[in-house]
């Protein structure tokens, strides 16, 4: 069922990690967060990252957005080395309410990135307008982020990283925060998303269904220090629905298999498949 990640150097690979390593120093102690990490992703898939807290998810996810440097290896990104935030990303956090300026409008946030980026007026009311008709909210766009419930928050916060343009998106735990309606919701409107635009999506998350349910692969982390356990193909229809989907038999193989990963390298510090 499984394949772990070969170095792959076709001209579709947009993000290439290279045997990241992460070590946090501090107060005499050193902590080794990430041991080695490689894999890659290919232009236009949606990978699932899924692994327990703690695992390294957010180190790992902080090494690719640039925010974090390295203590070995390398996070490439077309073709050029990450050493800050890159361009052509946009990242999506679990804690909306911090990531929304509360004195700006709906519509300011998500034009924000995009007036920093120097687009003219007019293409980025386009860009708005769509972003927002994109996640169904054309109608609050002056309205302010407090007076929205959580879940439509997280929707301009998606919007906001949509209307960038981004090449590659990454999302950490963006819906750990929603209630379980709002959740699954979010979970159709990205994969809409992704099939509508065609943008390249690195999702993380410690939740095993919803990276099944989400993902056209599935990477499976250790625990801290972590390695890449394995690479998962989810080879589920591309049509997806939450009832249908997720009570279906290849869904439930799916998720035991990478339950089972988990589990045994939580047992097992040294398994290694
Ligand atoms: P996850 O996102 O999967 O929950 P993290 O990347 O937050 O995992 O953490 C991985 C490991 O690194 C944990 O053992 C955590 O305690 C440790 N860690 C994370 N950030 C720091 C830091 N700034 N200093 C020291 N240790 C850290």
């Amino acid at each position: 069922m499984s394949t772990m990640s070969q170095a792959r150097t076709g001209s579709d690979v947009l993000l290439d990690v290279r045997g990241v390593r992460k070590v946090y120093d501090g107060r005499g102690r050193s902590v080794e967060a990430v041991r080695d990490l490689t894999f890659a992703v290919d232009r236009g898939e949606l990978v699932c990252v899924v692994g327990p807290s703690g695992a390294g998810k957010t180190t790992l996810l902080r090494c690719i957005a640039g925010l974090l440097a390295p203590t070995g290896g390398q996070v490439v990104l077309e073709g050029t080395p990450v050493a800050g935030p890159p361009p052509g990303m946009a990242v999506v956090f679990q804690e909306y309410g911090r990531s929304l300026f509360p004195w700006m409008t709906v519509r300011g946030n998500v034009e924000l990135p995009l007036k920093q980026k120097g687009l003219p007026r007019a293409r980025r009311r386009e860009l708005v307008d769509s972003a927002l008709a994109a996640v169904g909210l054309a109608d609050v766009h002056q309205a302010h982020p407090w007076q929205l419930s959580g879940g439509m928050q997280q929707r301009v916060a998606i919007a906001r990283a949509v209307a960038y343009e981004p090449h590659i998106l990454l999302m950490d735990e963006p819906f750990a925060a929603v209630d379980a309606q709002t959740r699954a919701d979010l979970e159709d409107l990205v994969r809409s998303l992704w099939q509508r635009l065609g943008v390249t999506i690195l999702f993380v998350t410690h939740d095993i269904d919803e990276a099944v349910y989400l993902g056209q692969r599935v990477l499976v982390l250790s625990s801290s220090p972590t390695v890449v356990l394995d690479d998962v193909r989810i080879d589920l229809p591309a049509e997806r629905d939450q009832l249908g989907t997720r009570s279906s038999s290849r869904f439930a193989e799916l998720r035991a298999h990478v339950f089972g990963q988990i589990q045994r390298a939580k047992d097992e510090p040294r398994f290694q498949p």
